[in-house]
């Protein structure tokens, strides 16, 4: 193994080692002591490999090399974890981001455009819920709301950046300077393990459909009511989710509609329920289908009229596109390499969909073992990283020191 693999391999298990808990449990929230301990690695690791940190408004950790242009080509991923995640999830962006930039200045000096690399705060609504905290500071796309918001505590955003001395008071302006983003991620999924690809060229980022749907049946005696007399909202959802999900096996691998939860009221064993609530969580690479989930679902409903369904839609998150023509590039690139890879889409939400909106932006995913990943038991080998990580580093060669 070389000596720059190797480096990666063991990054990974100490800053692993800053999220690990008094508790034993494994969880990097943000602005806590285990986010002081890594970002403290990650600053240090920075320096060593020859970038100037700084730090911004809500604590987004940057490494710099300044290269001929300010015009910025920026590279990275989340330090925060989900509780009770695993070591890659995040992490792995950043630590690639570090050795890639380490070992292209190495080798080719001072680079045309300047290299950023990132370590991003909040992703995960680690600690606070809305999550991408650190993205949308990048895109300037925070609002005042946003700082008002409390963690399990009751302490504020707001509260917990002063605390840090992170924040001034303003909130953070889009950065104009950044002129494309990459993030490599771990799969999250058992895709690229499955067909055997050794990495994947993300086209688009799923877009989020979510909301609650609310049936309403007549409350009475379970023993005394006899089958014909009853309005039951149970049998009604239950064809509902039935007739759902048979619509969405027809969209094969385009689509993901899962009915999380339902609530039953009162709930009781022995009595009619009054009232029930599904969770629908609808995903689609494309904006069609996700409109047409929306269609479906309203034309559905109105077989149900007798049980008066009513919908709360919690969310319409368009699917965000990756930048095409370096979708293209980075599968040239990886011909060149010989590196097997697929075009994909993303199941999982990433900052890259946020700072797509603004920025030129491209994701890598690199295997997941068994596709677990949110989960202590995540893994990915240095073998397995390897392709993906020689994908990253061509990319930013090429976007970065090209003249
Ligand atoms: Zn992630």
């Amino acid at each position: 193994m070389t000596e720059e693999l190797k480096w990666i391999e063991d990054a990974i298990d100490e800053l692993g080692q800053t999220a690990i808990k008094e508790d034993n449990t494994y969880w990097r929230a943000t602005y806590t002591e285990e986010d002081r301990k890594g970002t403290a690695l990650l600053k240090r690791w920075m320096e060593e490999a020859g970038f100037c940190t700084y730090f911004d408004q809500v604590g987004n950790l940057f490494g710099k090399i300044e290269g001929n242009a300010k015009d910025v080509v920026l590279t990275g991923s989340h330090r925060d974890t989900v509780r009770n995640g695993g070591r890659y999830d995040g992490a792995l962006g950043i630590i690639t981001a570090i050795a890639a930039g380490k070992a292209l200045y190495q080798k080719k000096g001072r680079p045309e455009q300047t290299l950023e690399v990132v370590a991003l705060c909040e992703e995960e609504a680690s600690r606070f819920l809305t999550g991408y905290t650190g993205s949308r500071a990048i895109t300037g796309t925070l609002r005042e709301d946003d700082l008002s918001e409390k963690d399990e505590r009751g302490i504020s955003l707001k509260e917990a950046l002063e605390a840090e001395g992170y924040f001034d008071g303003t909130l953070p302006k889009a950065r104009s300077d950044i002129k494309q983003f990459l993030e490599l991620h771990i799969e999250q999924g058992g895709v690229l393990e499955k067909t055997g690809k050794q990495a994947g060229i993300v086209t688009a980022i799923v877009g989020i459909f979510a909301g609650d749907i609310y049936f309403h049946g007549e409350q009475n005696h379970a023993g005394t009511t006899p089958m014909h007399m009853r309005k039951d909202p149970v049998p009604a959802a239950a064809d509902f989710i039935s007739a759902l999900n048979r619509w969405a096996l027809t969209k094969g691998t385009d689509l993901t509609c899962t009915i999380g939860n339902i609530t039953i009221e009162p709930g009781k064993s022995n009595v009619i329920p009054a009232r029930l609530k599904l969770t629908f969580d609808i995903r689609s690479g494309s904006q069609r289908l996700q409109e047409e989930a929306r269609a479906k679902i309203e034309a559905l409903l109105q077989q149900f009229q007798g049980y008066t369904p009513k919908v709360v839609y919690a969310c319409q998150d368009p699917p965000a596109s990756m930048d095409r023509e370096n979708v293209s590039a980075l599968g040239r690139l990886a011909k060149d390499q010989k590196i097997a890879v697929m075009t994909m889409i993303s199941g999982a939400g990433h900052d890259a969909q946020i700072i797509a909106e603004k920025i030129r932006t491209n994701m890598i995913f690199v295997p997941s073992e068994k596709g677990i990943s949110h989960s202590p038991l995540e893994f990915t080998s240095i073998r397995k990283i390897e392709p993906g990580y020689r994908l990253m580093k061509a990319f930013l060669e090429q976007a970065a020191w090209k003249k």
